[in-house]
């Protein structure tokens, strides 16, 4: 089909623009036809075409929407990559990324991992002939060893869910693609405004957009960017096959969920420092895993990579009844599943992100009854500490 003049197809990567300036104007912005400073939201399944094979470049919305796109080129722009392709869920993203694997390939992530992410590669790749296996990913070196002549990619996540474990970016890169393989980095903890891990040599940035990109716990996205246009093909096949597209109107509230990234990542992760500390000399915490504190083992190494810590938390209590307690007497915060929105959550993993990860795997990494990780929001500090305090006291 022959196209006509397409207003949507050019836009500016606005390389002349700091990143806090980037996040606000997006690709195209406003919208080059009526001027609408928001982004108009496409709710649209097809397109006309004006004339016999003529098409504006949009043809139906399962291949590509004008809304979805400005979200995809944002992304692009923010993790600097070649291109980005926005889906339905960060579990569609980490379908479409581990699909790329063949019957007899060989994939190796690091040993602690997002629950879903877990049960993608165990339940279906493994199930289907990937073979899969796990590495603790600080020491490139052990990420050499554990390569196999058949290994296709690896699989970072850092800091990892729940464990905040940090993983070596620029070790693990060389490693990867000296033996060939793909490096994909979830970047859904520290999002672009902390960690850009395609300018440290990853292949493929994959995010759940509903984490911190969205940042408001309102719409469930998943977002892959890629380093080169090589792999373009393959996403391209994943969406128009799967049909695991972004629909237009959940695109929009990402979009405008991005415009105040900056803002809310530079709060969630002073509000982190600070509950970390004051959670660390309470007597009834044990242990607290935050990057942030100067003796975590990942610290250095986070901060070589990343400009901050993010505003994730995980701590053990001294008993199964603190954290029952904990998790049954909070007020301001909230007893839910996800993190990265404004509001701050509390989530107990042996029961919920992290209860398919078979018992032995998850009391090796230090999961227990007494284990809890919380999402720190945007409220006032203080009000956070004051609402943890009641709550283990009561
Ligand atoms: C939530 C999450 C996912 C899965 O994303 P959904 O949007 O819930 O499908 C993947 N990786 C990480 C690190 C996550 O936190």
């Amino acid at each position: 089909m022959k196209k006509v003049e397409n207003y949507y197809a050019e836009f500016d990567r606005k390389e002349n623009l700091k990143f806090d300036s980037k996040v606000v104007h997006g690709a195209l912005g406003c919208d080059p036809i009526s001027g609408s400073v928001s982004f108009p939201i496409f709710q649209t399944a097809t397109f006309r075409h004006r004339d016999f094979e003529i098409s504006t470049g949009y043809d139906y919305s399962r291949l590509q929407n004008p809304t979805r796109q400005e979200l995809e080129r944002t992304m692009a722009i923010l993790e600097e990559g070649a291109q980005a392709f926005a889906f339905t869920s960060g579990q569609a993203a980490n379908m479409a990324v581990f699909d790329y694997l063949k019957r007899g390939e060989h994939c190796l992530l690091c040993d602690d991992l997002y629950g879903g992410t877990h049960r993608i590669v165990e339940d279906i790749f493994k199930v289907n002939g990937i073979e899969i296996s796990y590495v603790d990913m600080f020491d490139a070196e052990a990420v050499r060893k554990a390569m196999r002549p058949n290994t296709k990619m690896v699989f970072l996540e850092t800091p990892t869910n729940p464990m905040m474990k940090v993983g070596d970016i620029r070790g693990i890169a060389k490693v990867a693609h000296e033996g060939n393989a793909l490096f994909v980095v979830d970047n859904t903890f520290m999002t672009p405004y902390f960690q850009r891990p395609l300018t440290m040599g990853a292949d493929i940035v994959v995010h759940s957009g509903t984490k911190y990109l969205c940042g408001h716990n309102d719409v469930v996205a998943g977002i892959v960017v890629i380093k080169d246009e090589e792999l373009t093909h393959h996403f391209q096949v994943q969406l128009k096959s799967l049909g695991s597209g972004l629909g237009p109107m959940d695109s929009w509230l990402i979009i405008r969920g991005i415009k105040t990234l900056s803002l809310r990542m530079k709060k969630h992760n002073e509000n982190a420092k600070a509950v970390a500390e004051w959670l660390r000399k309470h007597p009834k915490v044990k242990k607290v895993y935050y990057v942030g504190f100067e003796d975590h083992p990942g610290y250095e190494l986070n901060l070589s990579q990343a400009s901050g810590f993010g505003g994730m938390i995980s701590f053990e209590l001294d008993s199964a009844e603190s954290a029952r307690k904990l998790l049954s007497n909070v007020k301001m915060i909230l007893f839910a599943e996800s993190l990265g929105g404004t509001e701050s959550l509390v989530t107990y993993p042996i029961t919920q992100t992290h209860e398919d990860v078979p018992d032995d795997v998850r009391r090796a990494l230090g999961i227990n009854e007494a284990f809890i990780r919380i999402s720190i929001g945007i409220e006032d500090a203080e009000d956070i500490i004051n609402d943890l305090e009641q709550a283990l006291n009561s």
